[in-house]
């Protein structure tokens, strides 16, 4: 009983069969408390045009006044000339797991008359977080990395019923490789049913016309059937058409919902016949954020580091591309570390240089000011000298000086 149940060789596809429990298969627990322990962390970026309820509903999807309410931060504020980042940082707590939310927004897009360039101060901040990331990837000491990378960007669609503007798809080509693209069509409540569909059919035409890649929850084959066809499902209905509210309402039927109330009727929030929020949050928050943290890791962050890398000269076998060697990776930080110093030691030299040419225009500057100085003295002793001169061959010639010369030089001869 005690010999191994196969002799033959080891072989990856190879599966054995145990003889009795082991314990491994408590792994999955061992995880889940370890990461209850650290507490999560998830990154969501809200980029549209101003005024399309992105703030309500960050709010609504986390149930929480995550934005202040906007008469506090004041609607007269000077509106701004460029795109601006904004991070809100909040930790949230459901059932003991805790949750570190960040979220980015972008206020000012598309709110110019010209939104030609809108996209790129939100493009440099997802890879300036990615460089941050690869930066503390690159110390010796990696125990403490902050992950700020955005695992998520909820794309406002305005309910215009047409089809994407040129300003979205120039947004969506321009980020489809940096992150994980979710578009949504905002206030969804001022479109009808049958306008929502169309709409929704000339996004995705729109989408599948500039080979925009959006984000697409997986289901894997370890998933039941119920899970696979929620995902199907969730899946069925993007781009979200979506509405927000954090205020409760109260129905015809006398409930109270999160929702908004109009003449004719009240929208709510959660009612997935009324709009598209619950399978959104469903997707976002219950679902697929994990998820959507390990895209961004895998294929997002990696893609643009293996760029970067690419970019500083080193080459890499897309093929084996997976399979990690310890020594390549050793030598591709090292050269990453190294193109770093070079950069660094340019860096200093041009500032050293720059510090340098300011301080001799100084020089240059405050010598012509001594000369200047200098020469002023040096024609007024002249003068004093000349007028000296005169007086002196005045009185020896026995001619009187003038009145002027009298006062200045000869007071006594008044008395
Ligand atoms: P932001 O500038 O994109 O953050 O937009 P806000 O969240 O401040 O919303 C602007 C206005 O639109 C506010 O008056 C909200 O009450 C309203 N609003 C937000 N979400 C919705 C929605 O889903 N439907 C409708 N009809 N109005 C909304």
């Amino acid at each position: 009983p005690n010999t191994p149940p196969t002799s033959k060789p080891m072989s990856g596809a190879l599966r054995k069969k145990l003889q009795g429990y082991v314990g491994f298969a408590n792994l999955p627990n061992q995880v889940h408390r370890k990461s209850v322990k650290k507490g999560f962390n998830f990154t969501i970026m809200v980029v549209g045009e101003s005024g399309l309820g992105k703030s309500t509903l960050v709010n609504t999807l986390f149930n929480a006044p995550l934005y202040p309410p906007k008469e506090a931060v004041g609607l007269s504020q000077e509106s701004p000339k460029t795109v601006g980042i904004q991070v809100l940082n909040t930790e949230i707590e459901e059932n003991g797991v805790r949750l570190q939310l960040n979220v980015v927004d972008t206020p000012g897009f598309g709110d110019f008359i010209n939104n030609e360039e809108s996209w790129k101060p939100i493009l440099e901040t997802i890879e300036s977080r990615f460089d941050a990331y690869l930066e503390q990837e690159n110390r010796v000491n990696r125990s403490k990395i902050t992950d700020t990378r955005v695992n998520a960007c909820l794309y406002f669609i305005a309910p215009t019923g047409h089809s994407l503007k040129a300003l979205d798809i120039e947004f969506m080509k321009r980020l489809h490789n940096k992150v994980n693209l979710i578009p949504v069509i905002a206030k969804s409540d001022t479109m009808t049913n049958e306008e929502v569909a169309a709409f929704k059919e000339r996004i995705l035409m729109d989408i599948a016309h500039h080979n925009i890649k959006i984000y697409h929850a997986q289901h894997y084959d370890c998933d039941d059937q119920e899970t696979i066809n929620e995902t199907k499902d969730v899946m069925s209905k993007v781009p979200f058409a979506i509405v927000g509210s954090d205020k409760a309402v109260e129905t015809s039927d006398g409930r109270v919902v999160r929702g908004r109330s109009y003449p004719w009727g009240t929208i709510e929030v959660d009612n997935e016949d009324h709009c598209d929020f619950v399978k959104l949050r469903q997707m976002l928050v219950r679902t697929h954020m994990e998820e959507l943290r390990e895209f961004t890791n895998d294929i997002h962050y990696e893609n643009y580091r293996t760029e970067k890398l690419v970019g500083l000269g080193y080459q890499q076998d897309q093929t084996v591309f997976r399979e990690i060697d310890p020594l390549a990776k050793l030598a591709e930080e090292r050269a990453l570390h190294e193109a770093k110093l070079v950069k660094m030691e340019q860096d200093m030299k041009s500032v050293f240089q720059q510090k340098v040419q300011e301080k001799e225009a100084k020089l240059t500057q405050s010598e012509a000011e001594l000369y200047a100085k200098h020469k002023e003295m040096k024609d007024a002793l002249e003068k004093q000298r000349l007028d000296l001169e005169e007086k002196k061959r005045r009185i020896e010639q026995g001619r009187p000086i003038t009145p002027e010369k009298k006062k200045k030089g000869f007071g006594f001869a008044n008395k």
